[in-house]
């Protein structure tokens, strides 16, 4: 082997193990920058640390090299700078360690104070000493005749107290970690001191630098990996909004596309590879440096930064005239957003919620641009969302920001109003009132509906009884009842506690649900129809006629009123076949012991026809809008005294 390599080998040194670090450092930053790792302090310290160990590495081969030159009194300034250098980084590295530890395991300033302060005087008394001992010519020396002396050394004691400060953190607040996480860091660590015990014994030092190594591999494992999907290239979307909020701190725009295909949106459920192959081509054709993020299963979210695409808007029309060439090809359900990052939405790591909300108002197969006005709308709906969070939290069954109003039922037979529906409304300080399509799904969604069905059922007991002690007739009132709460199993037990605090008769209370289309939620309704029932309470079908009605399931459910949804009032009125049809089902339904309300009666014409078709009860516009329900007693009627 020639001449520059032969140099290292005196003083049991070979390069070989700096080398390979050196090599290292770059796989690591080249892995770690093409994943999109997400952008936080504790990755800034992780670079810090393999950048200290590449120059570790760096400096470390430098002074062996330069020491194996050595043969006189010349050459000793380079030496004793690369020595110093190699040493300073390395205690750095160590330092970095602590810091890094310190902010994985999130400790408290006052917990985190103490420690730090040890490792920064380490950190200078392990510097300060080594320059001092090479300085005094106490520590590491190069004699006249080109040989060396080690002198007194202080990296070993530092590198024991950086140790023995890892040791502590590792072990004192272990379960600050998760425990499979420390696991990992453990072994490891283990791993790296056999290295450095086997080292020193067989008099080596070629891997000082690699023990420090080991560490940081696991780090990037554990902590800063971020794995492509193999198959759609895809990066999972933690890393999403760190790059928009990235781009927004730098002041650039990004161009956003998102996909949303229904078909996938399952747990387990995968894209085909013909799919897969789409995507990949859609996320590679159109823009450059464009980055594919998978959301979930059946969403992925394009990002490309709009100053390397200045023809962006032309593209977009290509992308979608292409998409709707595969579209007519495999017919999938999806919707389209796509548009700029928007700044607001960057800085609070919201993307994913916002793209979210603007597809509850979408239609499937839909492409959405986004605008100002969809900002403003899920800032709104965002603040309802707290609020209601807020109102779930507090468990007050009267609380003043829901509001009960409701719509008097017309009763045909006693041409009286004797029932009504009682219809939810919220009144927040920020948005004044609103309505139930703003917020319905949205508790839903969120796990707070039955809690707000508590409150207006509290409320229509208490204006109950108050309307049942001033002499009104009440025959019932109905509350609303998502399908979701009869889930829940203190569902009955709930509503039962209610009334029964409230001193009304349970009868005085109807439920009214949608009919639903999973076989499991009719079981569990059914169950639950039969134990209110007992008590009295009334069932109404609701919005009949908007669904796909399974007659047969609706028979066995026993409801007690069939509401006919106002589309079916409205077809009535088109033509005398659609007419004749919605009689028909009147009929059957009256025939069968059910009673049939129209819903959506706004004029004389709608309720005449209604009439003729079998009502039993009218509610609409023509009688009255939804009102706050202390006006119920404008409608109702006093009992007559009897004498
Ligand atoms: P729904 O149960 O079908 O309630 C009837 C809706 O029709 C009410 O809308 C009412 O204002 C409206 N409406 C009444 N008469 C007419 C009419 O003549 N013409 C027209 N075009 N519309 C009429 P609202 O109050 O906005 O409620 C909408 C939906 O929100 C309700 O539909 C119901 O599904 C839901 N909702 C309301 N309150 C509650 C509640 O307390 N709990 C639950 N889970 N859902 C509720
Ligand atoms: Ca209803
Ligand atoms: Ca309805």
């Amino acid at each position: 082997m020639g001449g520059v390599l032969d140099q290292f080998y005196n003083d049991n040194y070979s390069p070989v193990g700096d080398i390979v670090v050196v090599a290292m450092c770059f796989v690591m930053l080249i892995l770690v920058y093409t994943s999109y790792v997400s952008k936080t302090r504790t990755f800034l310290y992780f670079n810090i640390i393999v950048g200290l160990l590449l120059f570790a590495a760096i400096t470390d081969i430098a002074y062996h090299y330069q020491l194996s030159g050595i043969t006189s009194a010349e050459g000793h300034v380079p030496v004793y700078i690369f020595r110093c250098l190699y040493y300073f980084f390395l205690t750095a590295s160590l330092f970095m360690y602590v810091v890094y530890i310190i902010d994985v395991q999130r400790l408290e300033i006052s917990k985190k104070k103490p420690i730090l302060t040890i490792a920064m005087v380490a950190f200078g008394v392990v510097v300060v000493f080594d320059i001092l001992g090479v300085v005094r010519e106490t520590g590491f020396h190069i004699n006249d005749d080109g040989t060396t002396t080690k002198g007194r050394n202080i990296f070993p004691v530092g590198y024991i107290v950086f140790v023995g400060i890892i040791i502590f953190l590792m072990i004192v607040y272990r379960n600050r970690i998760f425990k499979q996480v420390m696991r990992g860091f453990y072994g490891t660590m283990l791993v790296s001191f056999i290295i450095i015990s086997v080292q020193q014994f067989s008099k080596q030092s070629s891997f000082t630098v690699a023990t420090f190594l080991f560490p940081v591999v696991s780090m990037m494992y554990i902590i800063h990996s971020n794995p492509y999907n193999i198959e759609l290239g895809a990066i999972n979307v933690s890393a999403m909004e760190d790059m928009l909020r990235y781009y927004y701190e730098k002041n650039k725009t990004l161009i956003t596309m998102s996909l949303y295909i229904k078909e996938f949106d399952e747990e387990g459920k995968n894209f085909p590879p013909e799919i897969q192959s789409a995507i990949r081509r859609f996320a590679g054709e159109f823009f450059k440096g464009a980055v594919l993020f998978q959301v979930n299963n059946g969403h992925m979210i394009l990002l490309a930064d709009k100053g390397l695409n200045p023809d962006y808007e032309k593209k977009i029309l290509k992308m979608f005239n292409d998409f709707d060439v595969e579209y007519d090809q495999y017919k999938l359900d999806y919707k389209i957003v796509y548009g700029e990052s928007v700044d607001e939405i960057s800085r609070n790591h919201e993307y994913i919620s916002f793209i979210r909300h603007i597809h509850r108002g979408m239609k499937y197969n839909e492409k959405h641009r986004v605008e100002m006005s969809d900002v403003a709308l899920f800032n709104k709906y965002e603040y309802i969302l707290k609020e209601l969070a807020d109102i779930h939290r507090g468990g007050n069954l009267r609380d003043p920001r829901v509001l009960a109003y409701c719509q008097p039922v017309f009763n045909v037979k006693t041409q009286r109003y004797d029932t009504a529906e009682a219809l939810m409304r919220i009144k927040l300080p920020e948005t004044g009132l609103v309505f139930p399509d703003q917020f319905i799904t949205l508790a839903e969604e969120n796990g707070y509906i039955h809690t707000l069905t508590k409150i207006i059922l509290q409320k229509t007991c208490d204006e109950i009884r108050y309307l049942l002690q001033e002499g009104y007739e009440v025959n019932r009132i109905s509350v609303n009842v998502s399908v979701l709460e009869l889930r829940d199993e203190s569902f009955c037990d709930d509503i039962f506690r209610i009334i029964d605090e409230s001193g009304i008769p349970s009868e005085k209370i109807a439920i009214e649900i949608t009919e639903s289309q999973s076989e499991k939620d009719f079981e569990v309704m059914k169950s639950k129809i039969d134990v209110l029932k007992e008590k009295g309470i009334k069932f109404y079908l609701d919005d009949f006629g908007t669904g796909y009605s399974n007659m047969e399931r609706i028979m066995e459910l026993p409801f007690d009123i069939i509401k006919f949804d106002r589309s079916l009032v409205l077809a009535s009125n088109n033509d005398t076949k659609s007419e004749k049809m919605v009689d028909g089902l009147a009929n059957m339904f009256k025939d069968m012991n059910y009673s049939v309300l129209y819903e959506g009666v706004e004029n004389e014409n709608d309720e005449q026809r209604c009439i003729n078709m079998a009502a039993s009860y009218l509610q609409g516009f023509k009688y009255s809008r939804p009102i706050p329900i202390m006006d119920l007693k404008n409608f109702f009627s006093k009992v007559k005294e009897t004498a």
